[in-house]
């Protein structure tokens, strides 16, 4: 795709939704750090669903660190590899308190040395929390980016990399979100829409399912 194509392709995203947002649940940069944790490989409805009876019982490091591991698993055992996440996140919070005065901590190395935390949840706290112009690649941004020709890449952080090179500056700021609500309902896995994709007539693959 030639960068005039890719620079249309994000003024079409942009007028189709001007401010995309997460659609994880949140009210502070703590709930949010959290709610990535627990999506990965989780649907944000089913993260919502366990948030929103956890965070009126305990939403700051120190309240979740104080519930402990067992009580913290009974608010999301509905979550994939929930076993895991509790572990983690009870380990992040201890981090946030004796290292960050129980804040998030805005840089990228500081964010990758909690446990249960990696460089795709990282970027989406630099970019969601701290606006900057990160792109996390999860999955289905890895296949749109693919499919459309737009950074097309054999692993996440080539398509990473394709992608901060491709979109222009000043789209960068929403491409992450753009791009995921585009792979989640229109250029779905097993049935993506050309029909109905306003992105058809620049698509490299389109129509080709
Ligand atoms: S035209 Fe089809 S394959 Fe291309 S982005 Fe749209 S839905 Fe996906």
């Amino acid at each position: 795709m030639t960068a005039e194509q890719i620079a249309t392709v994000f003024r079409r995203l942009e007028k189709h939704l001007p401010e995309p947002a997460t659609e994880l649940e949140y009210q502070s940069d703590f709930e949010l750090l959290i709610a990535v944790i627990l999506s990965a490989q989780a649907t944000d409805v089913s993260v919502n669903r366990a948030t929103a009876k956890l965070y009126p019982v305990a939403n700051t490091p120190g309240q979740i660190r104080k519930l402990g591991v067992a009580r913290l698993k009974k608010y999301i055992q509905t979550i994939g590899l929930f076993n895991t996440k509790a572990q983690n996140i009870i380990r992040t919070c201890d981090l946030l308190v004796e290292k960050h005065d129980g804040e998030v901590p805005r840089t990228r190395e500081e964010l990758e040395a909690l446990p249960g935390v990696g460089r795709k949840t990282a970027n989406v706290i630099l970019n969601t929390a701290f606006g900057q112009p990160t792109i996390a690649v999860d999955t289905h941004i890895f296949r749109v980016s693919n499919r459309t020709g737009i950074a097309p890449g054999k692993n996440v952080l080539e398509v990473e990399k394709g992608l901060l090179a491709a979109v222009p500056d000043r789209f960068k700021i929403h491409a992450h979100h753009w791009l995921i609500l585009h792979g989640r309902y229109t250029c779905t896995a097993r049935k993506p829409d050309c029909a109905a994709c306003t992105l058809n007539d620049l698509c490299d693959s389109a129509f080709s399912w």
